[in-house]
């Protein structure tokens, strides 16, 4: 397979890696002074900033917007519950569509608190997508679902694997598609097969990279550093890159007890160098 040498115009921030401590502008600046093409807020950063002045800012900067987490958390145990997520997708959907988004990434959520029927909250997701898919077409906003571990399907997400998530995506048509998260997908033995498939479909919406620390000890906020992990990121990048993705290579890293007490230019110079020596460990495949 071909080498797939990324620079930091590739990359994407999604601002969880900068952790709460850090406002929208800060990731912005970061992102301008360390040559990121692009920035992926949190709709948290939207509402600290003001949705105007957060357009303003990324505008001004000349980023892209790889992506805006997140939509989704559909099951839930009452209709007016539903009701209400349906309303808070809507606005994030117009959220998605104020920044240029590529895509709303959806987080579909697990199973609603007090209850054991996986099947009926996969159905709930699929009936929650199915009930904003017009609103985001009108909006021409991409739905990316992003399958999370297994581990999250009791809490956040009961869809899974990116076979899971693709089924799902070809029974909707267009306008629906994956956001493929190494820390979610790397242990997949399908993986290589089902980039390809969504490749093929031109549903590869978003591409996001960190690594899985062994071990790993929070499930939400122990992602490591591209590079002190155990995930083959140059064997996942050149794969996504393969099955013919064209977007920016999104660095999304919740740690707590690590990059979040960090200062936005050790991160981002990390990040930068780590990427670096991932293009060099590539160079040596090639030799
Ligand atoms: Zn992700």
């Amino acid at each position: 397979m071909k080498p797939l040498l990324l620079e930091s115009r590739h990359l994407s921030l999604n601002t969880a890696t900068l952790g709460p401590r850090h406002s929208l502008q800060q990731a912005v600046e970061g992102c301008v002074k360390y040559g990121f093409g692009g920035i992926a807020p949190w709709r948290d950063k939207l509402t600290e900033t003001g949705l105007k002045q957060a357009c303003r800012l990324i505008n001004d900067a000349g980023l892209r917007v790889s992506g805006l987490c997140r939509g989704g958390m559909f099951p839930a145990g009452t209709k007016r519950e539903r009701a209400d997520i349906r309303a808070d997708n809507y606005r994030a959907i117009d959220e998605a569509a104020a920044l240029g988004a590529e895509c709303l990434v959806l987080v579909v959520g697990g199973l609603p608190p007090g209850q054991k029927d996986l099947a009926s909250a996969r159905r709930q997701v699929e009936d929650g997508i199915a009930g904003i898919l017009d609103y985001a077409r009108a909006a021409r906003v991409r739905l990316a679902i992003e399958p999370l571990h297994p581990m999250y399907a009791g809490d956040r997400a009961c869809i899974n694997t990116l076979a899971q998530a693709l089924a799902l995506c070809e029974g909707f048509g267009e306008g629906v598609g994956v956001a493929a998260d190494a820390y979610h997908v790397w242990w997949d033995p399908d993986l290589p097969a089902q980039l390809h498939r969504a490749g093929r479909g031109q549903r590869l919406y978003a591409c996001h990279i960190c690594d899985w620390l062994v071990p790993t000890r929070h499930l939400l906020t122990d992602r490591g550093m591209m590079g002190d992990g155990v995930i083959d990121l140059n064997e996942f990048c050149r794969t996504v890159d393969g099955a013919g993705y064209s977007g920016l290579y999104e660095v999304e890293i919740f740690s707590d007890g690590g990059w979040w007490q960090k200062s936005v230019d050790e991160t981002l110079g990390t990040i930068s160098a780590r990427i670096k020596a991932l293009n060099a460990a590539e160079d040596n495949n090639e030799h």
